[in-house]
C-alpha cells in the first residue's frame, strides 16, 4: 500500500475516500494526523484552491495528496456564491450558518425568474508536490434554488436545491440516494476511473 495525504481533516470524506481508494493501493490519511496545517483558500475557482491544498499537503507530508474544493454556483448570480458558499452570508456580515447562507442567497434571487443552479466538486491528484500534471476530476449536478426550505438530510444548501426531475430537494434524498448521485459521487468515480486507467497503463513507481 502507498499512503496518501487527504487535505482536509472531515472524518466522513476520509471514510468515502478511504475506501474508494484503498482498493488503488491507497492508504488514506488526514493531513491533521500528520500535524499539517489547513492551506489558504485565496482563489476564484475550485480548482486553484485545491491544486493549492493538494500541493500544501504533499509538499509538507512528502507524500501523494488528494483535495477536494466543492460548492453552489448559481446562474442569475453570475455563479456566485461558488468557491465563497461556506461563507457567503458571512461575507455579507452577517452569521456563518447553513441558515445564514441560506436566507441569503433565497434574498438574493429575490424577484429573479432564473432559479438554474448547480453543485460542482473538484478532486485534485498530485503525485508529488511540483507534479506538472495533476490529476484534475469534476462533477456537476444541476438543480433550481427553491425559496421555502424541504427535507432534513444532507447539509449546507440542500434544503433549497430541487431536482425537478425527481421533485425532491437534496435535503429529500435519501442520503444513499445523494451519495449516487450528487457531484461528489460524480468527481469520485471519474477520479477512480483516472488513477485506475494510469495504474493499468503506467504504474506509479
Ligand atoms: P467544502 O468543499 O466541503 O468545504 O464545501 C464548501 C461549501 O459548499 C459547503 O460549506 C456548503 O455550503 C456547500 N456545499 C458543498 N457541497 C454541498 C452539498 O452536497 N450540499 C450542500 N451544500 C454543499
Amino acid at each position: 500500500m502507498r499512503r496518501l495525504v487527504l487535505a482536509s481533516n472531515n472524518p466522513g470524506k476520509l471514510r468515502e475516500f478511504g475506501a474508494l481508494l484503498a482498493p488503488l493501493g491507497f492508504d488514506v490519511v488526514t493531513q491533521g494526523e500528520l500535524g499539517i496545517p489547513e492551506a489558504e483558500e485565496p482563489f476564484a475557482t475550485f480548482v486553484e484552491n485545491a491544486l493549492a491544498k493538494a500541493r500544501h499537503a504533499s509538499r509538507l507530508a512528502g507524500l501523494p495528496a488528494l483535495a477536494d474544493d466543492s460548492g453552489i454556483c448559481v446562474q442569475a448570480l453570475d455563479g456566485a456564491p461558488g468557491v465563497y458558499s461556506a461563507r457567503y452570508a458571512q461575507m455579507a456580515g452577517q452569521a456563518r450558518s447553513d441558515t445564514a447562507n441560506n436566507a441569503y442567497l433565497v434574498s438574493q434571487l429575490a424577484g429573479k425568474l432564473n432559479r438554474h443552479a448547480y453543485y460542482y466538486c473538484v478532486l485534485v491528484f498530485v503525485r508529488h508536490a511540483e507534479d506538472p500534471c495533476p490529476i484534475i476530476a469534476e462533477g456537476v449536478w444541476h438543480g433550481e434554488v427553491v425559496d421555502a426550505p424541504r427535507g432534513a438530510g444532507g447539509f449546507g444548501y440542500d434544503p433549497h436545491f430541487l431536482l425537478p426531475a425527481l421533485g425532491k430537494t437534496a435535503a429529500e434524498l435519501p442520503p444513499e440516494e445523494k451519495n449516487r448521485v450528487s457531484h461528489r459521487a460524480q468527481a469520485l468515480r471519474a477520479l477512480v476511473a483516472r488513477l485506475q486507467a494510469e495504474a493499468a497503463e503506467r504504474p506509479l513507481r
